[in-house]
């Protein structure tokens, strides 16, 4: 009889503290803006951390509406960690409302930003905020992720230490793959179309052109002009391929392909990973899922 009253009593305190245990209850709660950066924080934080992502799977955080639940969840996070460089242009006045005394962590800290010049007719004096398509720059986001953990949680820092070191060497080995592929596709046929800019950290750093009708911001309005000129450049540059993105409207690119001639090549991820079943469920299989679609269209 009373262990039945302990069990009900024991049932009533999770419901009342809205803990499903007493071990959910110690870690230490992380939000991420959007999925690329949560993918980092789980990784180096391991089982001690709860990642939670504001912008989700599949979705464009340039264009995102925060919920009055993602005020609740930086409410209760201890760490939050963001972009920056003009990615998330809606964090700012969400952290304020919020009211959260977590630490906010900028994870794109130290890297240098690509400025857009007068030549990116929509960018005109605006930064980039694709920084992690370079593999060399998620190097430094994930020693900003390790950091802002250590900042919160002193005592699990040998472990954050030891997930990161680990995590680098996937992260070089993987810039030697992305470096050796590219290398091998000849110069004159590196040219990919893309809806937005998302890829111009990558293109600098393995030397690849990439052309989008949208500026760096999906919010960027696309004008028949923009259009004309991109369909021109396939024609006159004889670019092979044009790719659709997981976060972008797939109809504009469709009907780019089809006016310019040039095939249409798989699906990119540029903003956000796609869902645990797709082909790019963490940073490491997005930038391979992305490598091979370049690869195949380019080479063939
Ligand atoms: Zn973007």
């Amino acid at each position: 009889m009373l262990r039945t009253w302990l069990g009900a009593l024991g049932a009533l305190i999770c419901i009342v503290t809205g803990a499903g245990s007493a071990e959910a209850q110690d870690k230490v709660g992380v939000v991420a803006t959007f999925s690329i950066l949560a993918d980092f924080a789980k990784n180096i934080g391991g089982d001690v951390v709860e990642v939670a992502s504001l912008v989700g799977p599949d979705s464009d955080a340039h264009a995102y509406s925060p919920s009055p639940a993602d005020g609740k969840r930086l409410a209760d996070a201890k760490l939050v960690l963001v972009n920056g460089l003009g990615f998330e242009g809606w964090i700012e006045r969400l952290v304020k409302a919020s009211g959260t005394k977590a630490l906010v962590v900028t994870a794109s800290r130290g890297i240098k930003p690509r400025q857009m010049t007068e030549e990116d007719e929509h960018d005109h004096g605006k930064t980039d905020p694709h920084a992690w398509q370079s593999v060399a720059n998620a190097k430094i986001y994930v020693a900003n992720v390790r950091d802002a953990l250590v900042k919160v949680d002193p005592a699990g820092k040998p472990a954050y230490e030891a997930n990161a070191a680990a995590y680098l060497a996937k992260l070089d080995q993987l810039e030697n793959d992305v470096k050796a592929t590219i290398a091998a596709i000849p110069t004159a046929r590196r040219k990919i179309i893309t809806t937005h800019d998302a890829f111009g950290y990558f293109g600098a750093a393995y030397r690849v052109q990439f052309i989008a009708p949208q500026g760096v911001s999906t919010e960027t309005e696309v004008s028949a002009r923009d259009v004309a000129k991109i369909i021109r450049q396939i024609r006159t540059q004889k670019i092979p391929a044009v790719f659709m993105e997981n976060v972008t409207d797939p109809r504009l690119m469709k009907r780019i392909a089809e006016e310019g001639g040039a095939k249409i090549g798989g699906k990119l991820y540029s903003d956000a990973l796609s869902g645990p079943d797709g082909p790019a469920a963490t940073y490491l299989d997005m930038m391979r899922s992305n490598l091979k679609e370049f690869q195949s269209a380019l080479t063939n």
